[in-house]
């Protein structure tokens, strides 16, 4: 990785201190890793199946026997809860199952057509950048890398700066589970140097993107020039919607953790609960019941729900979104660490803390009067990713689920990402879609070869 432009110190958040030096990448390191990504594609591509599915699956045992190293390592970095690290990663090793059995399962079809055959095949698209934040560092990497390699593609990975470990060790588990050098590559660097080289980039034919919506507009101008494939997971702003005839103990205890989790900083996070009036006051009741268990402390001991925030500044940016109308604040631990508290706000859809993603552990309370009123509001942002409904009538549920403008959403729970099936935004919030076998075809071009029959 040298000529480095500059050394990285990597934070632990929980404590403020530095936990490695690294040197900082830039676009002539990019450049380097596309090459070696390059030249390692013909070689990939033209592996067999059933050998690529060995590898992968190797990748995903690994993974697993590396299991506590790696949460432990994300919990120093990004200051997770070690459960949370935990489960992180064996989603890990799911995700590189999955995808190790998808590779044999993913082919073209035959169409009837006068003259001849026609058949369709699933081709890779070449070297792929995937550009990742710091909030799920190696999960969100794993969702991008298991059907990009399972496709045949060879990939350079860059990591948000602030949560690079868990990545580069990732790609020595890589380089030991078999998979050919030049196959995994990852290149530590700024946005503005690295993403923006990978981009620009003429051999680089796919960004897969996750991040802020900002920064995937940049993306998406920037693979205009080269038409490059784009797939963008970006921000969201879910509503979590609690009809009047909902088990209101139950979508109350769950509330908490779908907001909270991962200290807000999660896209899929249920930042606006919108609330039947007639059950406002015994619903927010049990919601600041629930708020006031869910535990903020060091990542690192048993039974923490919650630890800190990234970094200083995004500590600055979601206080930004606390005014007076707050509800219920929670505590925090003294000393180091970028922490802050669990924080309820009574909101009004205008409002800015109900139209911005805050990305913390803030959530706006909305009272609604009818299902009508519950629909528009829960679509009344420029978001569309995830979000829940609870109601104990069927069909209700299903009205309000196929009405609200979401990819992803759940009724009756708060659950939103699963190994097997499809996960990514409307609107704003990107488009293309991660996991399942849906993935593959982000990662594949649809070839059509036609045989004449003809004599
Ligand atoms: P970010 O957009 O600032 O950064 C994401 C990645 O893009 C980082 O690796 C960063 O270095 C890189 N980047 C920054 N500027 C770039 C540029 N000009 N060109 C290329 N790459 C550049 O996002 P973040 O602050 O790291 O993460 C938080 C955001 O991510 C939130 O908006 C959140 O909703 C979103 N997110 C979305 C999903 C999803 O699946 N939809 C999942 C997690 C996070």
């Amino acid at each position: 990785m040298s000529p480095a432009t500059a050394t990285l110190d990597v934070i632990n958040p929980a404590t403020e201190k530095p936990i490695a030096h690294l040197d900082r990448a830039g676009a002539a390191e990019t450049d380097r890793a596309v090459a070696a990504a390059k030249a390692a594609f013909p070689a990939w591509r033209a592996v067999k199946p059933a050998d690529r599915v060995r590898l992968l699956r190797r990748v995903a045992s690994l993974v697993e026997q590396h299991g506590e190293e790696l949460a432990r390592l994300e919990t120093a970095n990004a200051g997770k809860p070690l459960g949370d690290s935990r489960w992180e990663m064996g989603m890990v090793a799911d995700v590189f199952h999955f995808y190790a059995g998808a590779i044999d399962k993913h082919y073209g079809e035959t169409i009837p057509v006068a003259g001849g055959v026609d058949m369709t095949f699933r081709e890779p698209l070449g070297v792929v950048g995937l550009i990742v934040p710091w909030n799920f560092p190696l999960m969100l990497a794993s969702w991008k890398l298991g059907p990009a390699l399972a496709c045949g593609n060879t990939v350079v990975l860059k990591p948000a700066e602030l949560t690079p470990l868990t990545a580069l060790r990732f790609a020595e588990i890589a380089l030991e589970a078999g998979l050919p050098e030049g196959v995994v590559n990852v290149v530590v660097g700024p946005g503005s140097t690295v993403g923006e080289r990978l981009i620009a980039h003429p051999d680089v034919a796919k960004i897969g993107f996750t991040g802020s919506t900002e920064v995937g507009q940049r993306v998406m101008e920037g693979a205009a020039r080269t038409i490059k494939r784009v797939t963008l997971e970006l921000g969201g702003k879910s509503a979590n919607v609690i009809f009047a005839d909902a088990d209101l103990e139950k979508a109350a205890s769950s509330a908490p953790g779908s907001v909270f989790g991962n200290a807000g900083q999660d896209c899929c996070a249920r930042s606006r609960i919108l609330v039947q009036k007639s059950v406002y006051e015994r619903f927010t009741q049990l919601l600041t019941d629930a708020t006031r268990r869910f535990k903020v402390g060091d990542p690192e001991a048993d039974g923490t729900d919650m630890g800190p925030l990234i970094s200083a500044s995004h500590r600055e940016l979601v206080a930004s979104f606390v005014d007076g109308k707050t509800m219920f604040k929670g505590t925090v631990p003294s000393g180091p660490g970028f922490w802050f508290p669990c924080t309820l706000v009574e909101a009004s859809s205008s409002d800015r803390v109900a139209r911005e993603e805050v990305f913390g552990p803030v959530a706006a309370i909305i009272p609604f009067e009818d299902e009508a009123e519950g629909i528009r509001i829960a679509n009344d942002t420029p978001y569309g990713l995830s979000g829940s409904v609870w109601t104990r009538d069927a069909a209700r549920a299903m009205r309000v689920a196929r009405a609200i403008d979401t990819g992803v959403l759940s009724l009756n729970s708060n659950t939103s990402v699963r190994v097997a099936t499809p996960f990514g935004g409307f609107k704003q919030s990107g488009f293309g879609r991660e996991l399942g076998m849906h993935a593959m075809d982000g990662y594949s071009e649809l070839k059509n070869v036609f045989l004449s029959t003809e004599g």
